[in-house]
């Protein structure tokens, strides 16, 4: 797998302060996206052991709530092995962060995968253009659910970790 860069005290993509790993490889091509740069999956730099040494270096620092995935995405099928073996990892290394995952498949794509129960919230849903909104908390577009992923396999429904309609009814304010 390859990767464009770790960032390490991240605000903007989940709860707390982050580790955000930015994979290399996205197949989606949406429209207008962010990061065109990621979709190439030779793109980037090899994600090595000297790379998996600093994230977890990263992590381990007290005030870091955990780890996000991005991209690309990191779902990509190219892309799958290596990040469950590191999400894995984190919840045997580290359990008390959470794992946030940001992929443009759907929920009902993944839902069967056995690993996906490593994640605690996932981010699902390609962008569209038509339907993007500054406002939103950690999306880009409306169409995105934030998903309890624990609470949605128990349940067998989706459970929301956060629901973005209520800012675009007025009800939170931002
Ligand atoms: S899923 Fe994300 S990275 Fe991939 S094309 Fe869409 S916006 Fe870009």
């Amino acid at each position: 797998m390859n990767y464009h860069n770790i960032t390490k005290d991240d605000m903007l993509n989940g709860d707390g302060l982050r580790v955000v790993l930015w994979v290399a490889g996205c197949n989606h091509q949406c429209e207008d996206c962010q990061n065109p740069v990621t979709w190439d999956v030779t793109g980037g730099l090899l994600f090595d052991e000297a790379a998996e040494n600093e994230l977890f270096e990263a992590l381990d620092r007290p005030y870091i709530s955990g780890i996000t995935f991005s991209g690309g995405d990191p779902l990509h099928p190219f892309n799958r092995s290596e990040v469950f073996r590191l999400m894995k990892k984190v919840k045997e290394v580290c359990p008390d962060k959470t794992i946030w995952c940001y992929t443009g498949f759907l929920w009902e794509d993944l839902k069967d995968i056995p690993e996906i129960s490593y994640i605690d919230v996932l981010v699902d849903g390609r962008f569209i253009k038509a339907l993007k909104d500054d406002k939103l908390e950690w999306v880009g577009s409306s169409n995105q659910k934030i998903i309890d992923v624990q609470k949605t396999l128990e349940s067998g429904n989706i459970v929301l970790h956060f629901d973005n309609s209520k800012i675009i009814k007025g009800a939170i304010s931002c």
